[in-house]
């Protein structure tokens, strides 16, 4: 009897970047393509994807790429993917038209075929019978997946959070999971995000007080930021700003990009007459006015930056606004949204974030929202998936103390680039591999080779100096003393003969040199670098990059 393979190319271990390859005999199904935003911006690069080269020894065996929603760190990734791997792509309809949106910047979307399904849905691709599973979350459309094997049936939870009475859409579909669950369940994949948190995670109609509240009381504009995928605190803000006659002005492109998609597919619903462009935005009375904005993480491109350091199209904060940060500060953030708040403060905004009232609620589950899935589908293994080692670790805790019939044997902690073997007499780690992050330039939106980010990393510690050597073409005799220049590389004084001493240290390893090992261009350019790379490394104690130039008269 075959095995099932579990092999996480991301998103274990690490916040963002969630991907998972599913294996039975020589059949592989992928279940998402997220990207990440490291958390120390690297030396320019800002977003981060699996090392999907990974996946070339599982070519041939690659059928369908599946996604469980449409948040950047489970679709992000997913041109980057195709591009590689061809495969149809089976995803909700709210999760493809962001998702297509995005292709569409890539100009694949005439290359990829997609799949609509819809929850409550069964497909069929090879061994594998896929069950979609309608999940509640922050984002609207999204699902869990049965994932029926002839080894038996995984549960992947995808995001989610056992909400009741979401804004929009269903509560999370209990009824079909546990009826998955009386058939027999041999693995849950479960999301670990939030299983620090006890309790239940409040629903997202749980902030609607709080913004009645602060409209009640704001006498001038109001300006809320948020994740722009957040479509239930969207239609809240929406529905108050209908409900006090205020008009509504989305700005920033993602925010424009997603209420559109939304509004289109019938998710959010904007009453007539609610919506106004920003033009007609600045003839209206300051409490008339909502401005739904990005930039709740402090990001220096976004609306909110922007109006708050300098102008937005002409629009900046004042004295008199109140600014809502509703969303939480995803770890790495906290800087930039501190200097943020620093700013709106400058200008004389009222400002609101979660610490000070319920502005915000997570998508997804707490301590007792993870008991209700474990105890809803009563599986035989539990693997915490999504989020830091610190969080995978938690949720195993939290199980091993309060859900009955489990303990070290049976929830199993995996790292990425793990190869878990599982059926119903095992679960084990057979194999383990190194999995390094592709990171992505966000400018041209290419891969950058993990080279130039050692590159740069090596620049950035070391600096760089540049040595440049002119000798005649016919005599191969050096010309006039060797060039050097330094950048950023410390304990460098003009005055104190550093220079004078390298370049002395250059001509005395020409001297030395053979003249075969002068002729070969390559290699006497390569013996100056590690000429030149010792003698600062002793005198100086530090490893600057060096270029090498060899000038020919
Ligand atoms: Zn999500």
């Amino acid at each position: 009897m075959s095995k099932i393979e579990i092999i996480p190319l991301g998103g274990i271990g690490e916040f963002g970047m969630n991907c998972m390859g599913i294996r039975y005999r020589d059949e592989m199904i992928i279940v998402d393509a997220g990207m990440g935003f490291p958390e120390e911006t690297p030396y320019g690069v800002d977003i981060s994807i699996p090392n999907f080269d990974f996946l070339e020894e599982y070519r041939d065996d690659l059928t369908a790429i599946i996604l469980t929603h449409g948040h950047e760190d489970h679709v992000g990734a997913l041109a980057y993917i195709l591009k590689k791997f061809n495969v149809p792509v089976y995803g909700s309809r709210f999760t493809l038209a962001l998702a297509e949106k995005r292709l569409e910047e890539f100009r694949m979307l005439d290359d990829v075929l997609m799949h609509r399904v819809e929850a409550s849905q069964t497909i069929e691709i090879g061994s594998f019978k896929i069950e979609f599973i309608h999940a509640s979350h922050s984002l609207v459309d999204c699902f869990s997946l049965a994932i029926h094997t002839p080894v038996g049936t995984l549960i992947h939870t995808g995001d989610y959070k056992i909400d009741d009475t979401p804004v929009i859409g269903e509560p999370y579909d209990l009824k079909t999971l546990g009826r998955i669950g009386d058939e027999g369940v041999l693995a849950l994949l479960c999301d670990s995000t939030n299983s620090t948190v006890p309790g239940r995670t409040p629903s997202e109609r749980a902030v609607i007080p709080a913004f009645e509240e602060i409209f009640e009381q704001a006498l001038g504009r109001i300006i809320v930021a948020t994740f722009s995928s957040s479509v239930h605190r969207l239609q809240i803000v929406i529905n108050i700003a209908h409900q006090f006659g205020r008009k509504l002005c989305v700005l920033g492109r993602s925010m424009q990009r997603n209420v559109e998609v939304a509004e289109e597919q019938g998710l959010l619903k904007v009453p007539y007459g609610t919506m106004v462009d920003l033009g007609s935005s600045r003839a209206l009375e300051d409490d008339q006015i909502v401005y739904l904005v990005t930039g709740s993480q402090g990001e220096s491109r976004a609306a909110l930056w922007n109006m708050a350091t300098s102008t937005y199209k002409g629009l900046e904060v004042e004295k008199g606004d109140t600014v809502v940060l509703s969303a939480r500060i995803i770890p790495g953030n906290e800087k930039g949204i501190s200097r943020l708040i620093g700013h709106l403060y400058k200008r004389g905004a009222n400002i609101i974030e979660e610490k000070r009232r319920l502005v915000h609620v997570s998508g997804h589950a707490s301590q007792e929202d993870i008991k209700i899935m474990v105890e809803t589908c009563r599986p035989q293994y539990v693997v915490p998936i999504h989020g830091e080692y610190r969080m995978l670790f938690r949720q195993k805790e939290f199980i091993k103390n309060h859900v009955a019939g489990y303990d070290d044997d049976n929830i199993i902690l995996i790292e990425n680039g793990d190869v878990l073997e599982i059926d119903e007499f095992a679960a084990k780690v057979v194999e383990k591999h190194e999995m390094h992050k592709t990171f992505i330039d966000e400018e041209s939106l290419g891969e950058i080779e993990y080279d130039v980010i050692r590159e740069r990393k090596k620049l950035a510690s070391g600096g760089a100096i540049s040595l440049v050597v002119t000798v005649e073409k016919g005599t191969h005799e050096l010309i006039g003393e060797p060039q050097v220049t330094f950048q950023g590389v410390a304990h460098i004084d003009p005055l104190n003969g550093f220079s004078d001493q390298a370049r002395k240290a250059v001509v005395d390893a020409i001297g030395d040199m053979k003249r075969e090992h002068i002729l070969d261009r390559s290699f006497f350019k390569e013996n100056l670098r590690i000429h030149l790379k010792r003698f600062v490394q002793k005198e100086l104690g530090t490893k600057p990059v060096i270029v090498t130039t060899v000038v020919e008269v």
